[in-house]
């Protein structure tokens, strides 16, 4: 039966969005085409096209039943980016990704940090497998759910609140996703990462939840460091990290800082999961309106996304096939020029899909 499931035909909601969304995403699709043709997978593609060109013609974002729509219909959602300078507030893209994300109650943020190519790092003297970690980040939660708000606005004596919300079951169900996840691929080292020492209510409770949810997985390593400190080991020392896990504000700082020491934006992807329902996956990189519609947009980071996406949906050799022709692109030099070679964005997606097509 989990055979028939996972060969049986896989459907994908494609949401390219804005600026180099729509360039990266027919790019990534390339890859992933070239990929379930080569494992004899039957793939059911279907895009939708919310972004600022929509928005801006007749004030859609996401339609109130999107995400039932994509709890029925689909197995996955492939997004590209939104932001449009066009729209200053970027009310669409918020509209469409928190209701992505919120809605569907996709409670985990995973953003692996693996150095393909040591040449990539900005780190002096690393190599590849002293890079290799994962920070799983509460996606629901904290800072960003949007509570507070102003008190005498706009004059000297303001006010601005915004709540951190912390549930214990929020806090529970990412640190067991966290060990889980360690579990589950032999790795033995998990950081859960706080400020407790400073936000003396929701981070105690981060701690009291890590405290009781660690006992349940004697066979991992469980540690803790205050944010500050985390950061500042992820640059001193990065290959002490397999699996670091962290709250919603703190998992988007650090992340980003693990993207730049993998090799940069162009190249990181992201997974935005519930286990057991459609979950999405993206770039970590924006729309990049200063580099979009010239071609030169480095298509990696969705294609390495389309992987993690292969991976999620139990696609195991697809997904190492992509991740390995990302590899081989690297050391060849048929890469953007972001990474220092001479492709355009479509000519690089060309030679990751028909690297896949001949492996
Ligand atoms: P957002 O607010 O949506 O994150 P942003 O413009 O602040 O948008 P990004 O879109 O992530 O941030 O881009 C930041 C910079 O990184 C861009 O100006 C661009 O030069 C570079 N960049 C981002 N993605 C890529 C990519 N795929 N290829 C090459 N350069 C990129």
């Amino acid at each position: 039966m989990g055979e028939t499931k996972v060969s049986s035909r896989k459907r994908i909601a494609v949401i390219p969005g804005d600026g180099i969304g729509k360039e990266v995403i027919p790019e990534a699709l390339k890859v992933l085409r070239a990929a379930a043709a080569k494992g004899g997978r039957e793939l059911a593609l279907t895009e939708f096209d919310w972004g600022a060109d929509r928005y801006l013609r007749d004030g859609t974002t996401l339609p109130e039943d999107a995400p039932e729509m994509f709890r029925r219909d689909y197995d996955a959602i492939l997004l590209g980016a939104l932001g449009d300078p066009r729209v200053p507030g970027n009310q669409h893209g918020a509209d469409i990704l928190m209701g992505l994300r919120f809605k569907p109650d996709l409670y985990v943020h995973a953003r692996p940090c693996v150095l393909f190519d040591r040449r990539l790092t900005p780190l002096r003297d690393r190599s590849e497998k002293e890079i290799d970690f994962v920070v799983l980040r509460e996606n629901t939660e904290g800072l960003y759910v949007g509570m507070g708000g102003f008190f005498k606005k706009g004059t000297a004596d303001e006010i601005a609140v915004q709540e951190d919300v912390n549930t214990r079951k929020g806090v529970e169900r990412i640190l067991r996703y966290a060990f889980e996840y360690a579990r589950g691929r032999g790795l033995q080292r998990l950081c859960m990462s706080d400020k407790a020492n400073a936000l003396a209510f929701g981070h105690d409770l981060w701690q009291r939840v890590f405290a009781e949810v660690r006992r349940d997985y004697p066979g991992i390593q469980a540690s803790h460091m205050y944010i500050d400190n985390l950061l500042m080991q992820m640059v001193r020392d990065p290959s002490q990290f397999q699996v670091i896990v962290t709250c919603n504000l703190f998992g988007d700082i650090a992340s980003d800082v693990g993207a730049q020491l993998a090799g940069g934006l162009g190249l990181a992807p992201s997974g935005n999961i519930h286990p057991g329902q459609v979950s999405m996956f993206e770039p970590v990189h924006g729309s990049a309106p200063d580099i979009a519609g010239k071609n030169i947009a480095n298509p990696m980071g969705a294609a390495l996304a389309v992987s993690m996406m292969c991976a999620h949906l139990g696609w195991t050799a697809e997904a190492r096939a992509i991740e390995n022709a990302v590899r081989a692109a690297i050391r060849e030099g048929k890469t953007t020029r972001d990474l220092g070679g001479p492709l355009g964005t479509r000519e690089a997606g060309e030679w990751l899909a028909s690297r896949v097509a001949a492996t």
